[in-house]
């Protein structure tokens, strides 16, 4: 049974691999699907707001979406509508 050990070990291994935190991207961004530019949340607010779903309106729709969540949607530089959920948390 030397294989049951040799799995244990490499268990720990993953547990405690350092590697998972680095891979994680810092800056919240908005990709577009259309012409891959990426935006930040910065550069988010800068693009033309094409509309707002207040969380009030998609409740009705969606069962459980939280009341500090809504959705923009905006244009890309490209000219494609990018839609993406925002929340009160993200913008102090
Ligand atoms: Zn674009």
């Amino acid at each position: 049974m030397t294989n049951g050990r040799a799995s244990v070990g490499n268990a720990a291994q993953l547990c405690s691999g350092p590697s998972a935190e680095g891979a994680v991207i810092a800056d919240r961004q908005i990709a577009c699907t259309m012409c891959g530019a990426r935006h930040s949340e910065a550069a988010w607010g800068d693009l033309v707001l094409s509309q707002r779903i207040d969380a009030e309106e998609i409740g009705r729709l969606v069962r459980g979406w939280p009341e500090a969540r809504w959705i923009e949607v905006r244009a890309c530089h490209c000219g494609h509508l990018i839609a993406a959920r925002r929340s009160a948390a993200a913008s102090p």
